[in-house]
């Protein structure tokens, strides 16, 4: 039976007792994690958010608190008063922060009693990730889930110190509202009152923060939610949350020269300081020289293109390889560490490329492998390859003796994107990438639009409020392909954690890159009429940028899923399975909303 919690008063938090706190009369509210019954006297662990800590009852101290621990099971809530004393030198836990003291039990109260837990609250658990979800609140008592809230709050609070301080306000923006571009689905939210309209969830504050700058507030941010209903991955959650800027006058300068503290804050919650300036690197460069736009870079391990090289090889197996615009592009994997013949088939057959360059024996492989000794050097040499391109491109991949240099050829797009994901496989297999490295980096000069070939038209590569680079407004009108956007992307340990821009504040030329990416005048004022108008009052040039909260203080905790540091997730089919949602609605609500004909 529960007892009341009458006027006890918590004094300290379990995880906090230290040796000094010896000698001290405490009470401490928390979980019964453990419980040993050692005949005579009892242990119990009892845990709150802060740690674990160690209660003994024994009969010649309290025989009502010995008895009120004998009926103790797992997860029931208690309150205990006592002393704290030190454990003998025999007894103490060194894996316990509270592991030289412990609690001598005066008082026990069973404050609330417990089902028996579904599954262990403990860190090393393998428990299915469904069961965990279904009972987070259970699953979220874990410490390291405990440790990832917390970490989670600091890094945010320590954002919006930092903001605060450099004049940001912090406003909120509507999530009923109308479609923002950024390129997702949206959720929709129908209205009861206009029958047959949809709010739609925002995807994010774009054009709201943009008509705070049109408003005069200058320097604005927002801890934001947004929507976005995509297929998801490992990396992705359909409501997440930014760390939304916005502020007037800017250069692309002003707002590296505001991130990166940001995120030098951020990174100090866990004792990591973080250099600056951050490298830079253009977009087209990070796609040639890392296979992708989000470049990992605790792994050294960049991609050269050999193209010339290959082409001139003179590998009998090799005619006409590099017809057609296609592109040779190697890495280089150290000989230390080696990877074996077996495993280098294996590759062969993974990696997918159109361009199958068929090997001495005629057989189909992906690749072409190369050792870098002087015995395959004489070996290319004797099936009529020229040994001074075949060194000319040992030397320029940056090949040492006994390296084996793997070479891939396919169209540009294609090979550039393989070569990528197998320098990070290969970076991972032969353990070369720093785990605990923080490596930061931002991505500039993206592309204004990218050609959408399924659309058969271009599409903003960002979105379209994003500026055209100055120099380039001409090309606009005469090769929109090549105009370079004022945009930039804050990459860390291989994950996008940001994104923004300089915006568009003319509306004559927002009207023109409507106009490019084929939306009608109708359309354009259907959907952003009320925004067009608004650049019409006097609007100051503006940027800003959004920074991904989840997968930011997913990094820092050291996690791989979001999931392990959002307290209410979904899954990847985007269910939250404690709560049973999404789940179907009764009739008189559809009807409410004029959407009784759906349930046909
Ligand atoms: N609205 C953009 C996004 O959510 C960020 C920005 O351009 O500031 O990705």
């Amino acid at each position: 039976m529960a007892e009341p919690l009458g006027d006890l008063a918590r004094t300290h938090y379990c995880g906090e007792l230290r040796e000094d706190h010896v000698g001290k009369r405490v009470t401490l509210m928390g979980w019964a994690a453990t419980r040993r019954d050692l005949g005579g006297v009892i242990f119990l662990d009892v845990r709150d958010r802060e740690g674990i800590c160690q209660v003994v009852a024994r009969p010649e101290v309290s025989a009502d608190a010995h008895a009120a621990a004998d009926r103790v099971r797992s997860e029931y809530v208690l309150a205990v008063v006592g002393e704290v004393a030190s454990r003998s030198a025999d007894t103490v836990n060194p894996g316990l922060d509270t592991g030289k003291v412990e609690v001598l039990a005066r008082e026990i109260r069973v404050l609330a009693e417990a089902k028996t837990p579904v599954f262990p609250i403990e860190d090393e658990i393998d428990t299915h990730e469904e069961v965990r979800l279904k009972h987070r609140y259970l699953d979220l008592r874990r410490p390291r889930m405990q440790r990832n809230l917390r970490l989670r709050h600091q890094a945010t609070m320590e954002v919006r110190r930092y903001l605060d301080e450099q004049g940001f306000y912090e406003i909120e923006t509507p999530m009923l509202g109308k479609s923002t571009p950024e390129g997702a689905r949206d959720y929709l939210v129908p209205s009861r009152v206009h029958h047959g309209s949809f709010y739609a969830l925002p995807q994010s504050p774009q054009l709201f923060k943009q008509l705070l700058m049109i408003s005069g507030v200058d320097k604005y941010f927002q801890i934001a939610r947004c929507f976005r209903d995509e297929d998801l991955r490992a990396d992705r959650q359909p409501e997440f949350t930014q760390v939304d800027v916005e502020m007037s006058f800017p250069q692309m300068e002003t707002i590296f020269g505001l991130v990166e503290p940001l995120f030098q804050r951020m990174l100090a919650v866990i004792g990591v300081k973080v250099e600056r300036p951050f490298p830079r690197l253009r977009y087209a460069d990070a796609l040639l020289r890392y296979g992708s736009d989000k470049p990992d870079l605790r792994l050294d391990m960049p991609i050269t293109d050999v193209s010339d090289e290959l082409a001139v090889l003179g590998l009998a197996n090799y005619p006409g390889l590099l017809d057609a615009g296609a592109r040779a592009r190697a890495i280089v994997l150290p000989a230390s560490g080696g990877v074996s013949g077996m495993r280098l088939r294996k590759i062969n057959e993974e990696v997918w490329l159109d361009r199958i360059v068929p090997d001495a024996r005629g057989e189909k492989r992906n690749l072409l492998t190369l050792k870098a000794t002087d015995e395959q050097v004489t070996k290319l040499a004797e099936k009529g390859a020229s040994a001074g391109v075949a060194r000319k491109l040992l030397d320029k991949v940056g090949a040492s003796k006994d390296d084996t240099v793997l070479v891939g050829v396919d169209q540009e797009g294609p090979v550039a994107m393989a070569m990528g994901v197998l320098r990070l496989e290969m970076g991972r297999e032969l353990k070369l990438i720093d785990e605990r490295a923080f490596r930061f980096l931002w991505v500039t000069d993206f592309p204004l639009f990218e050609w959408d070939r399924e659309l058969g038209r271009h599409v903003s590569l960002h979105h379209p409020f994003t500026a055209p680079v100055d120099e380039d407004l001409p090309l606009l009108e005469s090769d929109p392909g090549k105009v370079r956007a004022k945009a930039y992307d804050v990459v860390l340990n291989g994950y996008e954690v940001g994104g923004g821009s300089i915006r568009i504040h003319d509306s004559a030329l927002q009207a023109k890159v409507f106009k490019l990416l084929a939306l009608s005048d109708e359309e354009a004022r259907d959907r952003f009429g009320f925004f067009l108008e608004a650049l019409q009052y006097g609007t100051p040039p503006h940027g800003g940028i959004a920074l991904g909260v989840d997968r930011t203080v997913m990094i820092m905790a050291g996690e791989t899923s979001l999931r392990q540091v959002i307290a209410f997730p979904k899954t990847a089919s985007g269910a939250d399975l404690m709560t049973g949602s999404p789940s179907s609605v009764r009739e008189d609500q559809l009807g409410d909303l004029g959407l009784l004909s759906i349930r046909k």
